[in-house]
Parts: structure tokens; C-alpha cells; sequence
């Protein structure tokens, strides 16, 4: 079962022999870092539960992927799954998608009139709510009255990062399943027969990858490998200001506006985990971005930028311990 998810083998033991067993819980956590497949697990988890080939009861196969059951799943047209995000909720309220930054409570209490319908044309509801952490306290409370009170016939999965940022009432009502980085010859192997690189180039990336799947892909996109790489080692490693000079000089030359536009990408994904701390070094990247952009001299505006982000490391550091 899983077989098309990259690595979490440990994940997949666990979740195959709930699944044959017929005992899995009726509420789960999906736990780890973006790019892991934590959502894909659960989308497969439906599909399983779901395929109308299968008995998956008996079976060691997973999901067949052709019949009608799994080809809705996938498309997301099942009337069963419930991908309850922040795409669903604009969709709801008829706003953007980037204009959503919380789960509300009215896109739970749709999750609670569907979990209190009877079931469309499968045979599990599945309800996948993405970022669980998003949840504003309405949100959490109004969940914790549907996991209080288990519906039949129906698995609900949270997708989140961390632990602490879900009520601990409502995580002690869940199973919660740790999902790791990948590892680097995972994603190296994925990255070679699924994007077309070669074996080296792959091995770079998968290094730069932390772990996961997600940042291995968009770095094979070139030009993002360089700021981001930078970041990277700002955030990790301490520098001496001759250093500082030398990369700013180098970066100068190759394509400073390109190299700050991908650290900006790398800083805001960080902000949305760190936001206190990230916040200073978003300021002094967007400004430099401003400046290269009136055509103000690269070197300079790049020297500044990295002594401002000297203190990266500390901020970093500080954070993980
Ligand atoms: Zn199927």
C-alpha cells in the first residue's frame, strides 16, 4: 500500500496494517515539515478506504488508481473527501485564495454539516483539514465538538507542522503520526527519474533540499538554486565579513536581482513559520530589491544586505533549541 508515495516507510507499515486490520482511528495528525507528503498520504488513505476494487481488508495492494472512486479522489470531485483548506474556504465565502490566513469557524461548521450527512457513494467520509494549525480558536473548538462525539464511517486527518499549535485537547483525541525529512537518495532518485537531471545534479539538489520533495522541485528550477542556497547558508553557517564581500561580489555579478527575488521566496516561507524573527531580514531584502531596481549599484546594495543578515544564524539557532 503507499507505493507511490516517496519514503515514510515506517508511516506506511503503520497505516497498511491499521488498514487490514479494519482498526484504524477515526481521527488523525499528520505531523512534519512541508514537502514530506503528509497530504498525500491522507488523499491515498482515502483512496484505499474507498476503491471499489479492492478489499482492503484483504489485500496488500492499496488503491487500484482506475476505478471510478479512485479517479474522483484524485481529481478532487469525490462528494465524500473533504479537502477542508483554505482553497475550499475561499470557494465558500467567494474571496481570494490568498486573501485566506485562518481557518474560520464557518468553514468547520460546513465540515460539521457534511460530517452529519449521510454518506454520498462511498463507503469512508474523509475529511482532510490543511494546515490544521491554521485554526483559529472558534475553528479548534468547534472541531473539538465533532472529534468528541466520532461519526461513524468517517476518518478525519489534520495536516500540520507542529505539535504545539494545536490545542492539546484536541491533539490527545488524535493519533498522531511523525512524519520525517526525506532522505537525500530518496529525493536524488525521485529527482533523476521524474525530472529529467542527471545523477550529480540531482545529488546537489536533494542536499539543498532539507528533506523535502517540495524545495527538491522547485530548486531544479535553476535560477532559484542560488538565492536560495544563499539563505540557506546564511541561516546555518557563521561567516567572515571577507567572505560576506567575496559573495556579494560574486552575486553582483551573476544576477543579483534574480538572487535576492529567490531569498525573498526562501524568507517569506520561513516568515510563515518564524514571523518575529524573519521579519527584520524580509525588510532588508525587500528594500534591496527596491534599490537594484532603481538601478542603484548592485555591489553596494548587496554588501548591506548581507551584513544585515549576519545575525541570520543566531536568530535561527536560537529558535531551534
Ligand atoms: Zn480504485
Amino acid at each position: 500500500m503507499f507505493d507511490n508515495i516517496l519514503g515514510q516507510q515506517k508511516i506506511k507499515k503503520i497505516l497498511s496494517s491499521q488498514i487490514k486490520g479494519g482498526k484504524f482511528a477515526h481521527a488523525y495528525v499528520f505531523m512534519g515539515q512541508d514537502g514530506v507528503g503528509k497530504r498525500l498520504m491522507a488523499v491515498e488513505f482515502a483512496k484505499i478506504l474507498n476503491c471499489t476494487t479492492n478489499d482492503f481488508t484483504q489485500t496488500d495492494i492499496g488503491a487500484c488508481g482506475i476505478c471510478l472512486s479512485c479517479k474522483k479522489i484524485a481529481k478532487n470531485i469525490h462528494p465524500d473527501l473533504h479537502l477542508i483548506d483554505f482553497a475550499k474556504q475561499a470557494e465558500l465565502e467567494e474571496e481570494d485564495l490568498e486573501k485566506q490566513k485562518v481557518l474560520k469557524i464557518e468553514t468547520m461548521r460546513y465540515m460539521q454539516k457534511e460530517v452529519a450527512t449521510k454518506i454520498h457513494e462511498g463507503k469512508w467520509k474523509v475529511f482532510i483539514i490543511d494546515p490544521a494549525e491554521k485554526m483559529n480558536i472558534a475553528a479548534a473548538n468547534s472541531l473539538l465538538k465533532t472529534l468528541e462525539e466520532p461519526p461513524e464511517n468517517t476518518v478525519i486527518i489534520l495536516i500540520a507542522k507542529h505539535k504545539e499549535t494545536i490545542p492539546k485537547t484536541i491533539v490527545s483525541r488524535l493519533q498522531t503520526l511523525f512524519f520525517q525529512p526525506l532522505g537525500q537518495s530518496e529525493i536524488s532518485s525521485w529527482l533523476v527519474l521524474n525530472c529529467s537531471i542527471n545523477a550529480q545534479k540531482a545529488q546537489e539538489t536533494a542536499e539543498l533540499s532539507e528533506g523535502s520533495l517540495e524545495i527538491a522541485k522547485r530548486l531544479v528550477d535553476k535560477k532559484e538554486i542560488e538565492g536560495f542556497s544563499l539563505w540557506c547558508k546564511l541561516k546555518t553557517q557563521n561567516f567572515y565579513i571577507s567572505e560576506i564581500l567575496e559573495i556579494s561580489k560574486n552575486t553582483a555579478r551573476t544576477g543579483a536581482l534574480e538572487c535576492v527575488d529567490a531569498m525573498i521566496a526562501e524568507a517569506k516561507r520561513d516568515f510563515r513559520v518564524y514571523p518575529r524573527e524573519v521579519a527584520p531580514a524580509l525588510d532588508s531584502l525587500n528594500v534591496s530589491r527596491a534599490l537594484l531596481l532603481k538601478n542603484v549599484n548592485a555591489q553596494t546594495v548587496l554588501d548591506n544586505l548581507f551584513f544585515d543578515l549576519l545575525d541570520l544564524k543566531n536568530t535561527f539557532t536560537s529558535k531551534q533549541h
